[in-house]
């Protein structure tokens, strides 16, 4: 009975730390007495109403878009996939208005409705600052939506992708076949690994670098200032960084983060998109660069429209416009400009 008994508790308890890893953190000590006394007290309930307990998230009926005003909730249809990875917990939801969405620990990521906009935004504007050939890194996005845009400029030569989670990617060429569409494309390598270590030991340099992460967890250290200086030792001379910030609002305590990263480049932009399915219904993305000047910089139009590339959102005119911010926003933004 002893080991019947061992065997049950260590199964069910990888399976409870998978579950409580994302809403505690890795810090929390599953070794201490209240985190024993819990254990033990869910496992006498049996094994039925442990997994009713653990196995909540199966069950809900709704995903939560927090936004800084309200919550959306999204009717679920169906849970298609939920599992803890190494690093995090990867949910594929469907769902009756979005279609599939991804979520990860909790955080809603695109949905196939509206992805087309975050990914053409976040590709199309940093390439056409440049007329020659371009060396992209993609940092995140193991998803493939940004590579995707970005290889219909034949301009990108070569795209390296460092996605730290290979479930992301496999879970992508599942369930999002149209998203992950250019991994069999010979110029797209990917590395499976930490963004940082990456940086720190490559010798590559790059003209584009795309920061598309996750806003928690193992992304913490990417959305550091020391890391953008960092980024500077791998970029050519003529070079830009495209960086997924936020969807902004007048009360985003997130813009003092752009002050103390501002201080290191010489140039700085933020550009804004609609997207109706992240909280607050706008997304913030940032450029940042040393030699381009991103607003006075004349774009070859002409290039861009001899490429013949197709796009549901991503335009000439709502490039240009996506740097007009609400007044009250363009006057936080000039601040600290
Ligand atoms: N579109 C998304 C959003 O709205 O935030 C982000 C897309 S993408 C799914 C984010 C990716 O960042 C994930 O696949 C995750 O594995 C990756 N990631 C997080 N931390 C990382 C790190 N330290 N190095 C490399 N990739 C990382």
């Amino acid at each position: 009975y002893i080991n019947l008994i061992d065997d049950e508790y260590n199964k069910n308890l990888n399976f409870l730390k998978t579950k409580l890893d994302t809403i505690i953190g890795d810090s929390f000590d599953y070794e201490n007495d209240a985190f024993n006394e819990f254990y033990l007290h869910i496992l006498s309930k049996g094994e039925s109403n442990f997994n009713k307990i653990i196995d909540n998230d199966y069950k809900k009926k709704y995903h939560v878009i927090p936004t800084y005003n309200y919550d959306l909730q999204v009717p679920i249809k169906e849970h298609l996939y939920n599992k803890k990875s190494e690093y995090q917990l990867i949910s594929v939801l469907d769902t009756d208005k979005l279609g599939k969405v991804l979520v990860i620990d909790g955080d809603f990521q695109f949905s196939e409705k509206d992805e087309h906009i975050y990914h053409e935004m976040m590709a199309h504007v940093p390439i056409n600052y440049f007329e020659n050939n371009i060396n992209k890194l993609i940092i995140g996005g193991g998803d493939g939506g940004i590579a995707r845009e970005s290889l219909k400029h034949n301009n990108i030569i070569k795209i390296d992708l460092v996605d730290i989670d290979k479930e992301v990617v496999e879970v992508s060429k599942k369930y999002f076949p149209k998203i992950s569409s250019s991994y069999d494309n010979p110029k797209l390598e990917l590395t499976i690994g930490d963004g940082m270590k990456f940086v720190e030991s490559t010798n590559n340099k790059y003209d584009i670098i795309s920061l598309d992460l996750t806003d928690y967890n193992q992304s913490d250290d990417l959305r550091n200032p020391s890391f953008y200086k960092k980024l500077k030792k791998i970029m050519t001379e003529k070079s830009l960084i495209v960086w997924n910030f936020t969807n902004i609002e007048e009360d985003s305590p997130f813009i003092d983060i752009l002050s103390k990263i501002k201080n290191d480049f010489k140039y700085m932009e933020c550009y804004n998109t609609t997207i109706q399915s992240f909280g607050g219904g706008t997304y913030t993305f940032c450029l940042l660069s040393d030699t381009i000047d991103i607003k006075n910089k004349k774009i070859d139009w002409n290039l861009y429209k001899s490429k013949n590339i197709e796009s549901k959102y991503y335009s000439p005119k709502i490039h240009l416009s996506s740097f007009i911010f609400p007044k009250s926003i363009e006057d936080k933004l000039a601040k600290i400009h």
